[in-house]
């Protein structure tokens, strides 16, 4: 125990690295956070930002510095399924609207609220060993800008490293839920597709795509199809891209007119959940638990498991509780939370028709408010599936 110069050491500093961080950093924990990134820095990944998260954001004390960048709000979802659509607020009272900040932006401003906490951080380090000591993790190896190797030690090291989490492979969690990449897409920005705070998105047989505002006046458009498909479409993905868009012919005309401002980026990823903890160690974000991005709920997952985590560490360190107890608390709220999310995305991904059941439910919902209102909310993670689709509920509604 002596030898650990550090309570926690965080191996990534995006959406979960640096939120758990910031939140052991603000406990009085000595907190390291690495990347070996340099920020402002870009990633793979588009960036809906749903109520929950801008509501952490505000728990935070942080969501007037994300507004503060000039990013618009977004205050309405809209799912074309193309004979209806259905159209409703996403949020809650309290939190009303959704964000889509660029992640140059948001990471940035995470990571400096990791050091304004007292974490330290390192950019430009990169991990390269996770140490292991009488089957406890101890430490990590890595280097930084000027080529050095460094060692450094701590009670816990954090996996918030993403989907190939090196502490992940070091540690060798269970995996349960596991699902292989179902769907393909890609993305980019355009200038000239206003949305006037409204994130589209338009549901057709074997495809899916949306659109949303980001920052800089730019417009977000990513589409998708079966990742069995990806082989065949992979010689021509903006030819692909642009051909989908015309299932929906007033967009297509729109994108038309508009003008794509960056290159387009595509991935496709596996779901799975892996067991977040164990001797010296914990994992978070996409580290511990990924889906598909189709109904992006990725960076308010990282967020809450951010919570959990330094909230179990917290109860760990400060003898409330004992390590595995609180651990295993933070494994089994974080699964119960995000079960039903899961299947549901993993049946949208696949983009296949819904189960006529369901089909006829959504054409219910179409044109009654408070239930548009609601299915938005179950979309952006606000409200549970299992709950609004239960008999009981869709009864009360008035829609079955
Ligand atoms: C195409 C696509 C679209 C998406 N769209 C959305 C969306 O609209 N909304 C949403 O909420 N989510 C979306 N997601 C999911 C979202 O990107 C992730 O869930 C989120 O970024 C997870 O954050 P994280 O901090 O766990 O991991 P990451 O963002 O992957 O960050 C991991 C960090 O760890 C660092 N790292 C890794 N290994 C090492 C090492 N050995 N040494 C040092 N540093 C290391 C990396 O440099 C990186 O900065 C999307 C994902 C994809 C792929």
């Amino acid at each position: 125990m002596s030898r650990d110069r550090y309570d926690a050491i965080v191996v990534g500093a995006r959406c979960a690295g640096s939120p758990t961080a910031m939140l052991l950093a603000r406990q009085g924990y000595r907190v390291l956070v690495v990347d070996r990134a340099r920020f402002p820095s870009d990633t793979v990944s588009t960036h809906l930002l749903h109520p929950p998260g801008v509501a952490a954001l505000r728990r935070w004390g942080l969501l007037d510095q994300l507004t503060a960048t000039g990013c618009p709000a977004i205050h309405t979802y809209a799912f074309d399924f193309g004979p209806f659509t259905i159209a409703g607020a996403p949020g809650t009272p309290d939190t009303p609207v959704a964000y889509a900040p660029r992640r140059t932006a948001l990471d940035q401003l995470l990571v400096e609220a990791a050091a304004e906490a007292g974490a330290e951080v390192r950019e430009a380090f990169s991990v390269q060993e996770v140490l292991v000591a009488d089957g406890r993790v101890t430490g990590i190896r890595g280097q930084g800008g000027n080529g050095r190797s460094v060692t450094e030690h701590a009670r816990v090291v954090i996996g918030a490293d993403g989907r190939h989490s090196l502490v992940a492979r070091t540690v060798a969690p269970r995996q349960y839920h596991q699902q292989p990449p179902l769907l393909y897409a890609c993305y980019s920005y355009w200038s000239g597709l206003p949305m006037d705070g409204r994130f589209q998105t338009w549901v057709r047989p074997d495809r899916a795509f949306a659109a949303w505002p980001t920052h800089d006046d730019l417009t977000l458009v990513i589409g998708g199809w079966p990742s069995g498909e990806q082989e065949a479409n992979r010689t021509d993905i903006e030819g692909n891209l642009l051909k989908m868009l015309e299932l929906a012919p007033d967009f297509a005309d729109r994108v038309g007119g508009a003008t794509r401002v960056a290159r387009l980026v595509g991935a496709a990823v596996p779901g799975y959940f892996r067991r977040p903890y164990g001797p010296g160690w914990a994992l978070v974000g996409d580290a511990g638990y990924n889906k598909d991005f189709i109904t992006a709920q990725g960076m308010h997952d990282a967020f809450r498991d951010a919570e959990l985590c330094a909230t179990a560490l917290h109860q760990s360190f400060s003898g409330t509780l004992a390590f595995e107890g609180a651990m295993a608390a933070y494994q089994a709220t974080r699964d119960a939370q995000v079960l039903p999310m899961y299947e549901l995305t993993s049946q949208l991904a696949t983009l296949q028709p819904p189960p006529p059941e369901l089909a006829e439910l959504l054409a219910a919902i179409h044109g009654h408010q408070q239930a548009m209102d609601e299915f938005a909310q179950v979309m952006a993670g606000v409200r549970s599936p299992a709950e609004f689709f239960s008999e009981e509920h869709v009864r009360h509604l008035g829609i079955g």
